[in-house]
């Protein structure tokens, strides 16, 4: 079973909250939709689910096209942010609620209420009520009667925004695990990065109706196809500077000038040899990437540190060099002082360099 979305168009009067997305979830992988507030994630979910009609473009579901058919002959399972239970329901048939619609027999019920509550481990408090658990326990539920009646996938719309942090970080494994052990596709809606990096396979970045890029959560953040999505991803932030290219060799090594009269010389993709002297670009580097030197080098910016926050392990830096604002994030161990000048070099082959169209410059696909 496989959801295949082809040139899906979603308009609202003249608004375009979808605009042609290609995109095919394959059985037991996870994708996570990320992307801002109004790019379009909950209203692709809901053409999948048959709860929105598309404006063009297919809805296909194990090879069949589904766009005209009733939400219930989906036969998509799609849980809520708001996973409402029942105060007066024990977990056992909040889970058995789902299967009563199928008309299954009571042992065929059972069996299946006992299979889903030892997958989420709901055995010892399979009598409790709701106001008895805690929020946890309370998702777990939400998540077993979503998975109890075996639909042909799964979709999930912020499953875990309500949740705190620490609950959070628990519940993103637990469910991953869950979903791994079902072989459906399923689509996960989020505009929170982490839950996308944690558990997805692939993650689809969406703007403004569109996908900007489809991939494993690795390569969105190691190697963003453009400019948007190398800002969106990653916290802190990654650092985008515009420059102009000087010149560069055969083999990548290229030099920069900033504004403010600055320059630096270091080694980056050699696609950069594709670029004209004076072209326009913007570098971008991980704060992670970055790395201080106290003495000047011909791959550093003369930077001073404005704000040093304490981040745990970590440090965060936040430096400029007159014209350009930077961050760095170091060992809790290397003394910084506000106000210190400081060499900030760019490393060799982690620099992205993003051309005028904020698209990135690569010479592998
Ligand atoms: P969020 O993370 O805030 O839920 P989203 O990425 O899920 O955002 P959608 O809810 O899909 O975004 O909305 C996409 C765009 O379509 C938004 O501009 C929204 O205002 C608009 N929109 C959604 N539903 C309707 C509707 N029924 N009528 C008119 N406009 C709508």
């Amino acid at each position: 079973m496989t959801i295949e979305l082809r040139k899906l168009t979603k308009r609202f009067g003249s608004l375009t909250a979808v605009d042609a997305i290609d995109l095919t979830v394959d059985d037991g992988e996870v994708l996570c939709l990320l992307g801002p507030s109004g790019c379009g994630k909950t209203t692709t979910l809901r053409m999948v689910a048959g709860l929105e009609s598309a404006t063009e473009g297919d809805v296909m579901l194990g090879g069949k096209r589904v766009n005209e058919l009733a939400p219930r002959e989906h036969n998509v399972e799609m849980s809520f942010q708001y996973y409402a239970l029942y105060p007066s329901l024990s977990v056992a048939e909040h889970l058995a609620y789902p299967l009563h619609a199928e008309k299954l027999s009571a042992s065929e019920i059972n069996k299946r209420v006992a299979q889903v509550a030892k997958t989420l481990q709901l055995e010892k408090i399979l009598r409790r009520t709701p106001s008895q658990l805690a929020e946890g326990e309370k998702q777990r539920v939400a998540v077993g009667r979503s998975i109890i009646r075996d639909p042909r996938c799964f979709l999930f719309d912020e499953p875990l925004s309500r949740l705190d942090v620490q609950l959070r970080e628990e519940m993103r494994g637990e469910i991953k695990e869950v979903l791994q052990g079902l072989s459906r596709p399923t689509v996960i809606v989020t505009h929170d990065q982490l839950e996308a990096l944690t558990m997805a396979d692939r993650i689809a970045v969406m703007r403004d109706g569109r996908i900007e890029q489809v991939d494993t959560p690795h390569n969105v953040f190691q190697s963003p196809s453009n400019l948007f999505v190398a800002g969106f991803i990653g916290t802190p932030q990654m650092n985008l500077i515009r420059a102009t290219l000087k010149g560069a060799d055969g083999a990548g090594v290229a030099e920069f000038a900033f504004d403010g009269d600055q320059s630096l010389k270091i080694k980056v993709d050699p696609a950069v040899s594709r670029l004209s002297p004076g072209a326009k670009v913007t570098l971008g580097v991980r704060p992670r990437n970055l790395v201080m030197s106290a003495e000047p080098t011909e791959d550093s910016l003369s930077t001073k540190i404005d704000m040093v926050e304490p981040m745990g392990a970590e440090t965060l830096a936040h430096m400029h060099d007159g014209y350009h604002s930077l961050r760095l994030v170091t060992d809790w161990r290397v003394p910084l002082a506000e106000g210190d000048h400081v060499h900030t070099r760019f490393p060799p082959n982690t620099t992205h360099i993003f051309t005028e169209d904020e698209q990135v410059l690569r010479s592998r696909p």
